[in-house]
């Protein structure tokens, strides 16, 4: 029987959605393979209550409640991760893409001797096979990991799941208590953003602009739009790089990969590299003043114009229409 670990996330005791859809992800797959068992692991204190009907499956999730584990703290994380990975005879360990995994994933990679796999889209139901974009997405090549404990960090796109809510799920308790290390690292400042929107790799909407928007005040118009439609704003590397918006809304290649529902690039050319972050979006609505951009040859939906002219008219129709329900 093939064991898979997957990396429950917290922030401040909320649970990622990325990792819930990873959580789900996995219980779909190991279902099809029919040979393996699904265990997660949740480090810092948090409601569990708060995944009622929202993860499915059977399985245990291991709870490093201690509130020594509050505050991401890599040493500690890793022992608490690798322990239970190690105890439970696990042949692999899931995380979804985030800053912490990022970080996270390669040290747990080194203390397991495991191989590790980033940016992966899962395709083969017998797990041992994982697809990864190369070459800013132009190709989709095959890996077959050299090790037998693997580690994979997946992009959102490769967490979606048709399994929503059901099944029955255990939670053990773990005591992390020679774990804590604050004296070693102590937490000198936490700097959170709070902006009451979904996180751009999260959202199910998102609104993004680039060099087009033609200055940070500029995105004050897709900040709307985004309100408006309860998404999440998003950048191009050139708004990133010109220092308009920040770095945690880069989409593309080095930034973040998305999967909304409904994608919209304001002022964006569509490179390559920006377009390997948004392969897995739903409808794509471009307007650019430029017809022949790229960006159109992956539209749904394009409108050529100038975004100052359009962006406005937009938000005031969206406007009315929702005055009117
Ligand atoms: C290794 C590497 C990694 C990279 N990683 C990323 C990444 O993660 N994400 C990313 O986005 N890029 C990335 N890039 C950069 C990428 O190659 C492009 O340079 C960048 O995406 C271009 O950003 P942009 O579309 O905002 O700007 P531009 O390419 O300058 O395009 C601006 C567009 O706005 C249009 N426009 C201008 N004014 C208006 C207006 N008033 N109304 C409507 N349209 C208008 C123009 O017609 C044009 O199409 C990377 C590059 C490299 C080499």
């Amino acid at each position: 029987m093939n064991k898979f670990l997957v990396f429950l996330e917290q922030r401040e005791g909320v649970v990622k959605k990325a990792s819930v859809s990873l959580w789900n992800r996995i219980q779909e797959l190991a279902a099809l393979r029919g040979d393996s068992v699904v265990s997660g692991i949740l480090v810092g204190p948090a409601d569990i209550r708060q995944l009622d009907g929202v993860i499915a499956g059977d399985g245990v999730i291991y709870h490093a409640k201690a509130e020594s584990c509050r505050l991401y703290n890599q040493e500690c994380y890793t022992r608490v991760v690798a322990d239970i990975f190690q105890r439970e005879a696990c042949t692999a360990l899931y995380f979804a893409d985030t800053a912490m995994s990022r970080e996270l994933a390669p040290r747990l990679s080194v203390r397991l001797q495991a191989s590790l796999l980033t940016g992966c889209t899962m395709s083969d139901p017998a797990l041992d096979c994982v697809s990864r974009p190369v070459y800013s997405g132009s190709f989709l090549a095959s890996f077959v990991p050299k090790r037998h404990q693997r580690l994979f960090i997946l992009s959102s796109s490769a967490s979606i799941s048709s399994y929503s809510a059901g099944g029955h799920i255990d939670f053990i308790d773990v005591d992390p208590q020679s774990f804590s290390m604050e004296n070693i690292f102590p937490v000198v400042r936490q700097i959170v953003m709070r902006e009451g929107r979904p996180d751009v790799a999260e959202a199910r909407i998102v609104v993004a602009g680039g060099r087009g928007m033609g200055g940070s005040e500029g995105f004050a118009l897709l900040e709307q739009l985004a309100l408006l439609l309860g998404g999440a704003v998003g950048a191009s590397r050139t708004a990133v790089d010109e220092g308009w918006r920040p770095h945690a809304e880069q989409i593309g290649q080095t930034g973040k990969t998305v999967a909304p529902a409904l994608y919209f690039a304001c002022g964006i050319s569509g490179a390559v590299q920006h377009r390997a972050g948004i392969g897995s979006a739903g409808i794509v609505v471009a307007i650019n003043r430029d017809r022949h951009a790229p960006i159109f040859d992956i539209a749904d939906y394009g409108i050529a114009g100038d975004v100052h002219n359009v962006l406005p008219k937009l938000v005031d129709s969206l406007k009315d229409f929702l005055k009117k329900q």
